[in-house]
C-alpha cells in the first residue's frame, strides 16, 4: 500500500513538471510516506525530520511534507512538534499533493489536507507504467473491523470499495500497457463489497446501463442493488477480473479471517490466475489473546478456515502474522501459539512485537511484558518458523512448477529472477526478453528462501 501510495504522489508530481532526485541534497522538496502500524516505522520518520531541522536551515526554500497514516495520527501536532515540516497530506487526499505543495511555496505558510471519505484519487490518474509487468491496484480502502491493538481504522477510517466496473476497466487499460501481474491492495480486501458501476456517484452512468453491467458478474441473479452499498463481493470481482486478456496473475494483500469464505476459496481454485498465496493472520494461537484482540474467531475456527482452504486449494500456500507480547499474554498463551505455528505449518510468518498504538482500545491496558521477553519471543517464532519454512521448502525440491518472471536476478547478469504461483522466488539462467514470460522450471536446491531452477 506504502508502495502504491508513493508512486502514485512521484507520478502525479512528475505530471507537474517535477522531477525526482537521487540525493538528498539536490532536492527542493522532501516528502515522507508514512506508517504507523508499528513505532518503530514512526520513530524512524521522527529521526531522519529531526535530522532535516538543519537541512532547512542551510536552505531556507527547501520543502519538507509527510504524507499518509502518521499525518491521520498526529495532524497538526506535526507543525508543533517538528517546526520544519510545511504540508501534511492525510491518506484520503494524495490528489492533492501537488496543490498543497504549491500552496506551501507560494505562501510560504504550513498546509495541511486532510478529507475524511473517498479515494482521495481516481484510478485514471495513476501514473502510466509502461515497462513493468506487476501493478498494485487498490480495490478498496478503510477497515471496519476492532481489532484492539490496530490503528489502521483510525488512520484509514471506514471501507469503501471501488465499483466493479471501474476496477474491471482499470485492470483492462494495465493489460493494455503489458502489466501481466496485478496485486489488488486493501486494507481488507476480502471485505471488498463494491457496486456494480458507480450508479450514485457518477449520473453519466444510468440505471440501465448499471443492470446490463450484470454480464460483468459471473451470478446475475436480479437487479443491481443502488443504495449506495454494493452487492459484488471479492469473489466476484476476482472472477470478473480472472477474464481480462493479457493478466496472467492476479494476487491480493491483506485478508482477515472474517471474510475468509469458502466460496473465495472456491473461486481462486477455479481460476489458475489467482496466486496461491493466501496471507491471513492468525495473530495468536491463545483464544483469550484472539478474544482480548477482539480478532472474532477462535484457533480452531481459523484452524477449520486453513484445513477447508487446503482441501479446496490443494497447491496453496498459506502465510500469517503474529503478534507477541501482547497485553495480558502471558507464558501460556505464548505457548499456544507456539504450539499453533508448530501445528498449522504456514509457509511463512511474519512475527511482531507488541506495540501500543494511540487510539487503539489495548493502548490502555497494561503492557506488562518486559522488552526482554518480547525480544525473546519474537526470536524464538522467528527460529521456528524459519525452520518450519525450510523443511517445506526442502520438499519441493524436484518439482516442476509455473513461474512469472519478474526480474533479472541482482547477483547476475546471466540469470532471472521468478516467482512461483505461491510466491516463492526462484533463479535460473535466462535473458531479459523473458522479464513477463510464463515459464515451467524444475526446482532444484534452495537457500534461505530462494530457490535455484532450470527451464524444464
Ligand atoms: N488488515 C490486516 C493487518 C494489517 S497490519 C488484518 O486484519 O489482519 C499488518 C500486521 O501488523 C498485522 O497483521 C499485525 O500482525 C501487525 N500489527 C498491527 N498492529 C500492531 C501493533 N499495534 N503492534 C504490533 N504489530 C501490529
Amino acid at each position: 500500500m506504502n508502495e502504491f501510495d508513493t508512486n502514485l504522489a512521484a507520478g502525479l508530481l512528475r505530471k507537474g513538471g517535477h522531477s525526482i532526485v537521487e540525493e538528498q541534497d539536490e532536492a527542493d522538496v522532501i516528502l515522507f510516506n508514512t506508517c504507523s502500524v508499528r513505532q518503530h516505522a514512526e520513530d524512524r520518520v521522527f529521526n531522519q525530520l529531526a535530522q532535516l531541522k538543519a537541512a532547512k536551515k542551510q536552505k531556507p526554500d527547501l520543502l519538507i511534507g509527510v504524507m499518509g497514516c502518521m499525518v491521520e495520527n498526529y495532524k497538526t501536532k506535526f507543525f508543533i512538534d517538528y517546526p520544519q515540516v510545511d504540508l501534511l497530506i492525510g491518506t484520503r487526499s494524495i490528489s492533492e499533493l501537488p496543490k498543497v505543495l504549491e500552496k506551501a511555496r507560494a505562501e510560504r505558510r504550513q498546509v495541511i489536507e486532510l478529507a475524511k471519505t473517498g479515494f482521495g484519487y481516481e484510478l485514471y490518474e495513476m501514473p502510466r507504467l509502461e515497462g513493468k509487468m506487476q501493478a498494485y491496484l487498490p480495490i478498496m480502502t478503510g477497515c471496519d473491523k476492532v481489532c484492539s491493538f490496530c490503528v489502521v481504522p483510525y488512520v484509514r477510517g471506514r471501507e469503501i470499495s471501488r465499483p466493479l466496473r471501474e476496477v474491471v476497466d482499470e485492470v483492462r487499460r494495465l493489460a493494455e500497457q503489458g502489466i501481466k501481474h496485478v496485486t489488488l491492495l486493501g486494507q481488507n480486501v476480502n471485505s471488498y463489497n463494491g457496486t456494480l458501476a458507480s450508479v450514485i456517484a457518477s449520473p453519466a452512468i444510468g440505471r440501465d446501463e448499471a443492470i446490463s453491467e450484470q454480464r460483468l458478474l459471473r451470478r446475475p441473479e436480479g437487479p443491481p442493488r443502488n443504495d449506495g452499498h454494493g452487492d459484488v463481493t471479492f469473489p466476484d470481482l476476482l472472477d470478473a477480473l480472472c477474464e481480462i486478456d493479457g493478466i496472467e496473475k492476479i494476487g491480493f494483500t491483506t485478508s482477515h479471517p472474517s471474510d475468509a469464505t469458502e466460496e473465495l476459496y472456491r473461486v481462486i481454485a477455479r481460476n489458475p490466475k489467482i496466486s496461491r498465496r493466501f496471507h491471513l493472520p492468525l495473530q495468536s494461537g491463545s483464544d483469550f489473546i484472539l478474544g482480548r484482540m477482539k480478532r472474532d474467531h477462535t484457533l480452531t475456527e481459523y484452524r477449520k478456515k486453513i484445513d477447508l482452504m487446503r482441501e479446496l486449494i490443494p497447491d496453496v500456500a498459506v502465510t500469517t502474522d503474529i503478534i507477541v507480547g501482547f497485553p495480558g499474554e502471558t507464558e501460556e498463551d505464548y505457548e499456544a501459539t507456539k504450539k499453533a505455528l508448530a501445528d498449522i505449518q504456514f509457509d511463512g510468518a511474519f512475527i511482531f512485537k507488541y506495540s501500543p498504538r494511540p487510539h487503539t482500545a489495548a493502548a490502555r491496558w497494561d503492557d506488562k511484558t518486559p522488552a526482554e521477553e518480547k525480544n525473546r519471543r519474537n526470536n524464538q517464532l522467528l527460529q521456528i518458523q524459519r525452520e518450519i519454512t525450510r523443511r517445506k521448502n526442502q520438499t519441493l525440491l524436484g518439482e516442476t512448477v509455473k513461474v512469472m518472471v519478474e526480474d533479472m536476478s541482482k547477483r547476475s547478469r546471466e540469470e532471472v529472477l521468478a516467482r512461483t504461483w505461491q510466491e516463492k522466488k526462484v533463479v535460473f539462467k535466462g535473458t531479459p526478453e523473458m522479464i513477463g514470460s510464463l515459464q515451467t522450471v524444475k526446482l532444484t536446491s534452495v537457500t534461505d528462501e530462494t530457490f535455484r531452477a532450470e527451464v524444464a
